[in-house]
């Protein structure tokens, strides 16, 4: 591998369907805590999105604005792979609730089994996000519930649209 790794770089790697406050709070401290963050939009093959991978790209384009050390871009590799080529050794996740962090041991323990040099950083969520999911915010919108708490106002108007071109 010819890309030089740096410390100083992490990457928040995630589905991101779609992004939403929790995932912003993680992103803002992030940015404060590394000289670059780059959001990693991942595919879930498990899973059919609300939205496809380039919505989700520009949805968390739009919401990083304000953050200048903050880009995103889109991987179909695993995620230390994705790490790995654009040059970091830090991938950045948060943590909301202890079920999370069964998940999230595991897959971390996997990714250092994958690659050795990649830590994993985890952030606690604010406690103000630590019950919001894509998921839930996704069966909110289906039922037409307020998700002005939740969601930046540009990701509300999409999912309300989204959610009436689905019918
Ligand atoms: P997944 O990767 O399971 O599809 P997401 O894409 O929604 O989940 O989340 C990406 C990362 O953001 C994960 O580390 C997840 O734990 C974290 N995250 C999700 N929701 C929140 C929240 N409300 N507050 C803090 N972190 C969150």
């Amino acid at each position: 591998m010819t890309t030089p790794l740096t410390h100083r770089l992490a990457v928040y790697t995630g589905t991101f369907d779609p992004v939403h406050l929790g995932h912003l709070d993680i992103i803002g401290r992030g940015s404060s805590i590394f000289d670059r963050l780059i959001v990693g939009v991942g595919i879930n093959p498990d899973k059919q999105p609300f939205f496809d991978q380039s919505e989700r790209v520009e949805l968390v384009r739009a919401v990083i604005a304000p953050y200048a050390n903050v880009s995103v871009l889109p991987f179909t590799s695993l995620a230390v792979t994705f790490v790995r080529e654009v040059g970091a050794r830090v991938m950045l996740r948060g943590l909301r609730t202890t079920s999370d962090m069964e998940n999230e041991f595991t897959m971390s323990l996997m990714n250092l089994n994958l690659d050795p040099e990649i830590e994993t950083v985890f952030l606690m969520a604010k406690e103000a996000y630590s019950h919001v999911s894509s998921t839930l915010l996704r069966q909110i919108a289906t039922f037409g519930g307020n998700l002005e708490k939740f969601l930046p106002p540009t990701v509300q108007r999409a999912l309300e649209d989204r959610v009436r071109q689905r019918g």
